[in-house]
């Protein structure tokens, strides 16, 4: 027979004031349940989505590493955003912070530091030949890069390496994980280059300018941008001046990104004759590690179907 411990039978065999013991102790098993680290777990904090997945394919199911993601997945890119609160106390709890750099998140620096001054920071795009971008970025570099399987390698290497400074015991399964994704990644956009080579359109319009990177990989030329500056609507006679270029250079397709309202993509479409297709920057999920290659084999599949092949 199995003995009931002493102190909660003591508890059930009184009265109120026993009860107020019992809710003393949830409330003490509640905070031993909650998410405090375990001794000596690495803590990492993804900025966005597509960080996120880069990470979680490096530490695999690593035993004492955690992985969380700050920025929910359904908003896009980190454009101008400001940190919350609750934000905060995830960067003040992380040990390793995992952002894309190049200026994408204008956060980092004074506002994380203020949360977290002893927080170890990666900017993964680091090495990734730059895009000069014409309106904001980072010192006007375009800080899309993560949208290039190519560079997504890249960064992918780079978290591997910082994962393994602040974590050396666990450096070779980062290493096994990092090689088995990055081997995944490099079919990926050997797919996506094979397809480009027969592409019988190469003249796009793009919603922002977050598929510049990937455009370098597969020799497509964007002829305009609904928005030159993210999050800000084009001007009438900016609308003009795109649908006499999508006219003049015969864009195949205007291609709008699911995070954003579609409806001056169908606007602009419908003027100037040519469709709208969505393709996705890797910014709306699932918040599954295999994300980032389906979202981007759909994305070829829509190139394909929209610039059509000979
Ligand atoms: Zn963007």
């Amino acid at each position: 027979m199995r003995r009931r411990p002493a102190l909660l039978t003591w508890i059930r065999r009184s009265g109120s004031v026993a009860r107020n013991a019992g809710y003393a102790l949830l409330l003490a098993a509640a905070l031993l349940l909650s998410p405090a680290p375990a001794a000596g777990e690495l803590r990492v904090l993804a900025s966005f989505l597509p960080m996120y997945l880069f990470t979680r394919n490096v530490v695999g199911d690593t035993p004492g590493v955690s992985v969380d993601l700050m920025l929910p997945a359904s908003l896009g890119c980190p454009h101008d955003y400001a940190l919350t609160p609750g934000d905060m106390r995830k960067i003040a709890a992380a040990d390793l912070f995992i952002a894309n750099g190049y200026g994408m998140e204008e956060f980092l620096g004074a506002p994380v530091r203020k949360a977290n001054p002893r927080i170890r920071i990666v900017e993964t795009a680091e090495g990734v030949t730059p895009i000069r971008a014409e309106e904001g970025g980072h010192g006007g570099i375009n800080p899309h890069t993560w949208v290039s399987p190519r560079n997504a390698i890249r960064q992918v290497r780079n978290i591997e390496k910082a994962l393994s400074a602040a974590s050396p015991a666990n450096a070779g399964a980062f290493r096994r994980n990092a090689d088995a994704y990055a081997a995944r990644l490099a079919i990926l956009a050997g797919e996506l280059e094979a397809a480009s080579g027969r592409f019988r359109n190469r003249n796009i319009v793009t919603f922002h300018n977050v598929f510049d990177y990937l455009a370098r990989d597969l020799r497509l030329s964007i002829v305009g941008e609904i928005e030159e500056t993210p999050g800000q609507e084009p001007s009438a006679g900016e609308v003009r001046k795109l649908i006499r270029a999508i006219r003049e250079k015969k864009a195949a397709a205007i291609f709008w990104e699911p995070q954003y309202p579609k409806r001056l993509a169908d606007v602009i479409a419908s003027e100037s004759g040519v469709p709208s297709r969505a393709l996705d920057p890797v910014s709306t999920g699932p918040v599954d590690p295999s994300t980032y290659e389906t979202v981007m084999r759909r994305n070829l599949r829509t190139l394909v179907e929209a610039l059509g092949t000979r």
